[in-house]
């Protein structure tokens, strides 16, 4: 199991969010610092720390937050035009919020896969 995180928060109600979908696996939110006109995280209500710790019994929730993520997408209205899913492990993924998440990123051109920084 993770540390809690902020995002253990969210999904406890602790802190706020803007909650766009939820069911007994998942939860998604708008990001709190978009950095696309559609930004969502999906992430798995069972706290696995990053992408390293999902394990064989994580199989069903991982598929439901793919599955979620693109049902945010099409909600969204950027299904037509694309969008990128990313999940940013540890440190050289950029990783700040030890709690697995899918961002859900579209709304604008993103460019070819990486930025600079
Ligand atoms: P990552 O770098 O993949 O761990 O992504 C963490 C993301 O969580 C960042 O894009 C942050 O902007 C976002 N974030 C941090 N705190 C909150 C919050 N309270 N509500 C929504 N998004 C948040």
């Amino acid at each position: 199991m993770a540390e809690d995180t902020i995002f253990g928060k969210i999904i406890r109600r602790e802190l706020p969010a803007d909650i766009v979908y939820e069911d007994e696996l998942v939860i998604a939110f708008r990001d709190i610092n978009p950095q696309a006109p559609t930004h969502v995280l999906v992430c798995p209500k069972k706290p696995i720390a990053t992408a390293d710790h999902i394990g064989e019994e994580d199989e069903a929730v991982m598929g439901r937050a793919l599955r979620i993520a693109a049902q945010v997408a099409r909600n969204e209205g950027i299904s037509g035009e694309g969008y990128r899913l990313i999940i940013n492990c540890r440190e050289h993924g950029g990783q700040e919020v030890y709690h697995l998440h899918v961002h859900v990123l579209g709304g604008r051109p993103l460019g070819r896969m990486l930025g600079s920084s």
